[in-house]
């Protein structure tokens, strides 16, 4: 096994359910937890852009039921709700003693720097893990997509998309226990077979600008720097 990292630089996106236990809110134990598995990252000299969701908080499509509530005004409430998650992880990074940085797509300028690519690439050159919060900034696109749009502007080597299993699976293995995990798939099998697991969007950005994805479990300790050594973890989908 590789004990040396084979990606400089990533993309990780974490969704909101990942910083807590109970599917909403936010809580200590899952944010410290995501801390540990970013730590041993960190000291690898991995240069670290985080991109984090906002569903634990706010999800626009189910906040539009309302007939009330516009669409795009939910989703800038789910987007504002990444920025809430992002400073929670921000301080329970440094408080790690990992240098943390969140840049917004939405200007919140009292509270974080606003997104801009030659701010982020200092950063990351400084050997701060970047948070990026925000979203894309934009309503009716998901942080998915922020995260395969920021990685391509960063030139991140790859976008790990943690999820609550453990990759891409041929059917639910929520629902069904012998559903079959891929451990390779292509860019083209996961868009024609709409394999569930980012939005089709983020895909085909991925898919244009040549990032491979690695789809695994977070919770499992030690699998984000497995993935980041290159040890075979979840789903790696490429050309
Ligand atoms: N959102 C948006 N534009 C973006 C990113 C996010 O409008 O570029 C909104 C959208 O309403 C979404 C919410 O922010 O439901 C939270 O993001 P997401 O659902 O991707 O978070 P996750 O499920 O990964 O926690």
């Amino acid at each position: 096994m590789p004990s040396q990292p084979v990606y400089k630089r990533v993309l990780l996106k974490i969704s909101g359910e990942g910083l807590c236990s109970k599917g909403s809110g936010l809580d200590a134990p899952a944010i410290a937890a995501v801390v540990q598995e970013i730590l041993p990252v960190v000291k690898m000299g991995v240069q670290l852009g985080l991109v984090v969701g906002g569903g634990n908080l706010v999800r626009g499509r189910q906040l539009a039921d309302n007939p009330n509530i516009h669409r795009a005004t939910a989703d800038y409430m789910g987007m504002m709700a990444t920025v809430i998650n992002a400073l929670a992880l921000r301080d329970c990074l440094e408080a790690a003693g990992i240098p943390a940085r969140v840049l917004s797509a939405i200007p919140v300028t009292s509270v974080c720097e606003q997104w801009n690519y030659h701010r982020a690439a200092y950063h990351l050159d400084a050997g701060r893990v970047i948070i990026l919060a925000g979203g894309t900034g934009s309503p009716f696109f998901t942080t998915d997509t922020c995260a395969a749009l920021r990685a391509s502007e960063i030139g991140a080597q790859v976008v790990l998309k943690a999820t609550k299993v453990d990759g891409i699976f041929d059917s639910d293995p929520m629902t069904h226990p012998a559903a079959k995990r891929y451990e390779k798939l292509t860019y083209p099998k996961v868009l024609a077979d709409k394999l569930g697991v980012m939005d089709l969007t983020a895909i085909s950005l991925c898919m244009e600008n040549n990032i491979p994805i690695v789809v695994f479990k977070l919770s499992t300790p030690g699998n984000l720097v497995g993935v980041i050594r290159g040890q075979s973890i979840g789903t790696l989908v490429t050309q």
